[in-house]
């Protein structure tokens, strides 16, 4: 039991109370066999069947092409930042039989962090967009005549971007998939997953991090094109220097088990599964982008009634629905916070490498405690302007 929580957290953040209320509950004891959901063989019926659920629920969300397989993972978002590079890169020496060069579009922390982890490796890595050099900070995303594209894509394996920046509030409305044709488009979805509509097809892979709008740390979910899911053998990979993946992370191994290669957290998955089955039941991503629409529109439109009191660092196009950062004006971030806890409005503390405010408002955060946050936010400023 308790209160309705107005939390506003970036991650790990807000779950739905019916689903954690059920998922203690299973977690005890799972469908009255008498022992929990945890503690039943990753490889059982039960098992299994959260698995297959988990990914039926995916498939009919976002209308997962046949084209397409789903799969699961630990390690969480920075994990895939390194199994992305040598997964799709043995996708490409398979396809062309040439390493290849990864573009990255960097608009955030997110994005930079991934493509220093693909250089790491040892990939080589066209930058084709780093919206800081553009601007002089991370808060817009340049129009596509901005990017630096190569000319001949031919050798260019995939190209990675992060579609919504956690750390920085900043979203794509669409990837200019037209400007890279004939290349796997990469996307990290991990703060804006089921948020809106997705047109699966258009991508070679989407990765997410479950713990910000579906489900618990320690699960992440991967959607693959599944001719990428061949990819050249050990021996030609080593013999170009492309980094072998580790097989608990060689995406060919996983789904060829079900996910299941080795133990998969399951209580992390049917945490998810939960939260699927709640979406389905309240009229699934349409609806949901409809509510998560309203809330960022009540949430920017008061923050920019004032602005001698609140600054919007994202630029109006590329805001986030999902993560609305902004700063203070003067020295009051620390009334701001105290204020807020007195209406136990909690969770707002921005980023350590931003400052300021940032109020996640994920699928799980309420239309109810974004109208309390925004009243808060027109009483603060009135009470400073
Ligand atoms: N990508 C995005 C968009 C994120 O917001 C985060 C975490 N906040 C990560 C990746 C990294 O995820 P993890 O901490 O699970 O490695």
């Amino acid at each position: 039991e308790r209160e309705e929580p107005h939390y506003f957290g970036a991650g790990p953040a807000l779950l739905p109370t019916s689903v954690l209320q059920e998922a203690a509950y299973d977690l005890v004891n799972y469908q009255g066999v008498g022992i929990g959901i945890g503690e039943i063989s990753h490889r059982s019926k039960q098992a299994s069947e959260v698995i297959d659920n988990t990914k039926a629920n995916l498939v009919s969300l976002l209308n997962i092409p046949d084209t397409h397989e789903v799969f699961f993972l630990q390690g969480g978002g920075t994990t895939g930042f390194s199994s992305i590079a040598s997964n799709l890169t043995a996708s490409f020496v398979k396809k062309t039989g040439r390493k290849g060069r990864a573009a990255y579009a960097i608009t955030g922390t997110w994005s930079k962090k991934s493509v220093e982890e693909a250089q790491r490796l040892g990939l080589d890595v066209d930058i084709v967009l780093d919206s800081k050099k553009v601007d002089g900070k991370f808060g817009s995303i340049p129009p596509v005549d901005k990017w630096s594209i190569p000319t001949d894509l031919s050798n260019t394996s995939y190209v990675y971007y992060c579609d919504n920046e956690t750390v920085n509030g900043v979203e794509f409305k669409e990837f200019p998939f037209e400007s890279f044709p004939g290349v796997e488009v990469v996307a990290d979805m991990s703060s804006n997953i089921l948020s809106k509509r997705l047109d699966v097809s258009k991508y070679g892979l989407i990765m997410a991090g479950a713990q910000k709008n579906i489900g618990l740390a320690g699960i992440t979910i991967y959607i693959i094109k599944k001719s990428l899911l061949e990819q050249a053998d050990d021996a030609t990979l080593k013999a170009l220097e492309v980094p072998l993946s580790p097989i608990a992370v060689h995406y060919p191994t996983v789904v060829k088990n079900n996910s299941a290669y080795n133990t998969i957290p399951i209580f992390a998955v049917h945490v998810v599964n939960l939260v699927l089955r709640l979406l389905v039941k309240n009229g699934g991503v349409d609806a949901q982008q409809k509510i998560n629409e309203e809330k960022a529109s009540i949430l920017y439109g008061a923050l920019e009634k004032f602005p001698q009191v609140y600054e919007l660092p994202a630029s109006t196009d590329a805001r986030s629905h999902m993560n609305v950062v902004f700063t203070l004006n003067g020295d009051l971030d620390a009334e701001f916070l105290a204020q807020a806890a007195e209406r136990k409005l909690n969770g707002l503390k921005g980023h350590r490498s931003v400052g300021g405010m940032r109020a996640s408002i994920y699928n799980a955060v309420s239309l109810h405690s974004v109208q309390e946050l925004t009243k808060f936010i027109i009483e603060f400023a009135e009470a400073h302007s």
